[in-house]
C-alpha cells in the first residue's frame, strides 16, 4: 500500500535536490528529511484534511500498529536513533526534539543519523504549527475548496 505522505516524502525529496545543496549526510541530511517529513505531512493534510495524529504522523499508514516511522509532535517517544558499538550500527527507539539533546546522534552510521536527527526539525515544525496555529495555519494548512 502506497500511502500519501510516504509518497509526498519521496517526492519533497526530489524536489530538495535539485533545489537546494543539501546532502543526504550528517545535518544538512537530517535537515533534508525533515523538509520532506514536514511537506509531505502538509501534503497529506491538505488533501484529506486536519487529523492530529496523521498530519503529525510520518508514515502511520503503511506501518499499521506501530504508531507511524515517526513522530514529529513527540519524537524522544517514536522513531529511532542510531547509535554504535565498535564497527557495528544499531538502532534504538526514541530520536531528538533538540539539537544536541537526547537522542541526537553525530557518528557515522545512517549517513549520520539523519533519520534520527530529523526529529529536531520536526519538532520545531510541531510547535510552529500547532501552538501558533490561529495565524500559521492559514499559510500552512489552506484547504482547497
Ligand atoms: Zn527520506
Amino acid at each position: 500500500m502506497a500511502a500519501l505522505d510516504v509518497i509526498g516524502h519521496e517526492y519533497t525529496h526530489g524536489i530538495v535536490r535539485y533545489s537546494s545543496e543539501l546532502s543526504r549526510y550528517y545535518e544538512p541530511g537530517a535537515l533534508n528529511e525533515s523538509f520532506s517529513d514536514i511537506f509531505s505531512n502538509v501534503i497529506q493534510e491538505w488533501v484529506e484534511g486536519y487529523d492530529f495524529n496523521r498530519i503529525y504522523t510520518q508514515a502511520e499508514d503503511p506501518i499499521i500498529g506501530t504508531g507511524g516511522l515517526r513522530s514529529l509532535h513527540d519524537p524522544l517517544n517514536s522513531g529511532t536513533h542510531s547509535y554504535e558499538i565498535g564497527p557495528y550500527c544499531y538502532l534504538a527507539p526514541g530520536h531528538p526534539n533538540t539539537y544536541g539533546g537526547q537522542y541526537w546522534y553525530d557518528g557515522p552510521c545512517n549517513n549520520g543519523g539523519i533519520h534520527g536527527n530529523c526529529g529536531v526539525q520536526n519538532y520545531w515544525f510541531y510547535l510552529l504549527s500547532h501552538f501558533l496555529s490561529f495565524t500559521l495555519c492559514s499559510l500552512f494548512f489552506v484547504h482547497p475548496g
